[in-house]
């Protein structure tokens, strides 16, 4: 099975922390809708099999209009084979979904939302420079649901400067009680070349607290699993049967697609990505000769790849699996570097498989990094 991936690299305003590729002019938007759905044609050998997810990412998808989105679902359904019952989903922020957005969406057969919630706090929405207030995060949940829209996911950021505990928590309550299957939750990083990045640097804003993200990360972990959410990567928690099947391929190592200005895609041997600039993307796909980059990946890079993806799950690190993909030595290796993180706490080793505790969830990257090869 196999997934699409679609960056539509427009957003109202410049979230403070962002780093992802978007504009906020909207200058190009037609034209990259227009050349999305021209690499819909080009690419359409590179599926074969059917596809079971889409997913419109950004930037914001909820900038798009109805019509846009229906061009390219139709581009979609026309070159590739959907399976019945795809997961559709559409990436919105909360100024953006009205009634009537809702219904259109539906009517197009998106059929799950991720909504860019990020804070139920005016103040933080403000310190972040969200384009949504706290009213926005609230109604926008309470329509979507009106709408018949059950499978909803919602991102939060904990550890920013503003945010107490007391804060986080009603954050992650308010969630619950709404009725939230699934919620995506970041600690705020401080990317370089983003406004908060420059902000810190000349003391116009505090600093995160690491210590603060590890405690509210362990906070979270607790509550949302005494509210019945499965943690099954480390920012993602579901109740039973709303895990992302679009996120969950990726992390199986499916292959995908990735359409539109700075999206990656990846075939099981090689990685490539389109070229984050807008109107060369469009110069690209108009011309038949679409700016994207390729790599073929390495054994050692997949090996690592594999390491750093799967113990990022609750499934964990199969080390039996490792034995038959990669070889013996492989398994050993692993199992020695595991030994001193078992020690440690962060890691439990059970019917072969490896899996971060709530503390190795804190620093899985890390862990990862260290078990690998080459
Ligand atoms: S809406 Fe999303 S993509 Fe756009 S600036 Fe904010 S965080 Fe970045």
């Amino acid at each position: 099975m196999a997934g699409i991936y679609l960056h539509i690299p427009f957003c109202k305003q410049a979230c403070h922390y962002c780093n992802f590729h978007f504009t906020t002019s909207l200058r190009y938007k037609d034209d990259v809708v227009k050349a999305i759905v021209g690499e819909i044609h080009l690419r359409k050998e590179e599926i074969t099999e059917p596809v079971e997810t889409i997913y419109f990412g950004g930037g914001t998808p909820s900038l798009l209009s109805l019509d846009d989105c229906q061009l390219i679902l139709s581009a979609l359904r026309s070159q590739f084979s959907i399976v019945p019952g795809a997961e559709i989903t559409l990436e919105a922020n909360p100024d953006d979904i009205t009634a009537e957005r809702l219904e259109g969406w539906k009517e197009a057969g998106i059929n799950r939302l991720s909504i860019g919630t990020q804070s139920f706090f005016e103040e933080e929405l403000v310190w972040m420079n969200r384009a949504h207030t706290a009213a926005h995060a609230k109604e926008c949940i309470q329509l979507s649901q009106a709408a018949g829209f059950d499978n909803i996911s919602i991102d939060l950021i904990y550890g920013s400067p503003l945010l107490t505990d007391a804060m986080w928590q009603q954050n992650v309550e308010t969630a619950i009680a709404f009725g939230i299957p699934h919620l995506s939750c970041y600690a705020l990083t401080v990317e370089e070349k983003t406004p908060l990045h420059k902000h810190i640097a000349t003391k116009q804003k505090m600093d995160v607290d690491s210590d603060k993200q590890a405690r509210q990360f362990l906070l979270l972990m607790d509550w949302l699993r005494a509210a019945g959410y499965e943690h099954y990567e480390v920012s993602n928690f579901a109740l039973p049967g709303f895990r992302s099947r679009h996120n969950s391929s990726y992390w199986k190592g499916n292959a995908y697609i990735g359409l539109g200005p700075s999206a990656h895609s990846f075939n099981g041997t090689e990685r490539s990505w389109n070229v984050a600039n807008n109107s060369l993307y469009i110069t690209g796909i108009s011309t038949g000769m679409p700016n994207r980059e390729t790599e073929v990946l390495t054994p050692a890079n997949r090996f690592n790849e594999h390491i750093m993806i799967s113990l990022r799950t609750r499934e964990g690190l199969d080390l039996d699996r490792i034995e038959k993909d990669w070889s013996l030595n492989e398994r050993q290796q692993i199992e020695k570097g595991l030994q001193k993180f078992c020690m440690a706490g962060l890691v439990t080793l059970e019917d072969a498989k490896a899996r971060l505790t709530d503390e190795g969830m804190l620093r899985a990257d890390g862990i990862a990094a260290d078990l690998f090869t080459g």
